[in-house]
């Protein structure tokens, strides 16, 4: 299996170019050489098997060999709104994110936070679903929008979504609210999973009185990111 690299410049031709740090992580970190062959992809979809043709530490030229349209994204669209725990529990929500097919992550600000999502943590997020998305072969990248508070303002869901709060003693399985709700298995789906403090009263009021249905995930108090990987292998339904 070839390594992957990520161009942001859509590929249209038979010529790529990486830059900035995946030009060093394909040169001098993985050492790869003129005449090896990589994997690239850009977000639109495909990914292209190419040849490196010229190299140094700061630029790579490669010939696009072939392009392939290999779909491996989850049917359903699942937004995953949630706020953040700390350091490397946080890589790990958002790796986890990416691997199951999440499509849209926004972190959430909420009373009880220990991080509030400033635009450099958002950025960090970026990077790490790069990171994610290399190692899982995914080829669209799961979007990390901007910081919102809870609940969501209704603009930010997909059409028609069936929306879940995760909240501990609910007495509702995630299953009975999608049986209640009849949805198929495209009908996208929000989640809203809280911080270690949980929710507080007026936020969760606000979220049912905004239509989020409180979906109880057993009778264990999970991690932030156990809570989110678990409602989240559930929602994407890709087994
Ligand atoms: N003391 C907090 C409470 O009772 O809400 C615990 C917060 S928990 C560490 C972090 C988040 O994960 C919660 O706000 C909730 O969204 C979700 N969560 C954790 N365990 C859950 C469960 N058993 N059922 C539903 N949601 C859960």
């Amino acid at each position: 299996m070839t390594h992957r690299y990520f161009v942001e410049t859509p590929i249209t031709g038979d010529r790529a170019r990486l830059s900035g740090p995946e030009a060093h992580h394909l040169s001098g970190v993985m050492r790869v050489k003129v005449g090896e062959e990589v994997t690239l992809f850009d977000d639109g979809g495909a990914e292209f098997l190419c040849r490196v043709e010229q190299l140094s530490k700061h630029e790579v030229q490669l010939a696009v060999l072939s392009r392939l349209e290999i779909n491996r994204e989850a049917a359903r669209d699942v937004t995953l709104f949630c706020a953040l725990p700390r350091g490397d529990r946080q890589k790990r929500l958002i790796e986890q994110s990416v691997e199951l097919g999440v499509r849209r992550f926004v972190p959430l600000r909420t009373k009880r936070a220990v991080v509030q999502p400033d635009a450099d943590v958002c950025e960090r997020l970026r990077r790490g679903v790069l990171e994610a998305s290399k190692q899982c072969r995914r080829n669209r990248l799961m979007e990390v929008s901007e910081a919102c508070t809870a609940p969501p303002p209704e603009e930010l869901l997909p059409a028609g979504a069936l929306k879940l709060i995760a909240h501990p003693g609910s007495n509702l399985s995630p299953s009975a609210a999608a049986r209640a709700a009849n949805i198929s298995p495209t009908t996208p789906i929000a989640l809203l999973v809280g911080p270690e403090g949980g929710f507080s009263d007026e936020e969760a009021a606000a979220a049912l009185a905004a239509g989020w249905q409180p979906v109880d995930l057993g009778p264990r108090i999970l991690r932030i990111e156990t809570a989110a990987v678990a409602l989240t292998a559930w929602a994407v339904g890709e087994w």
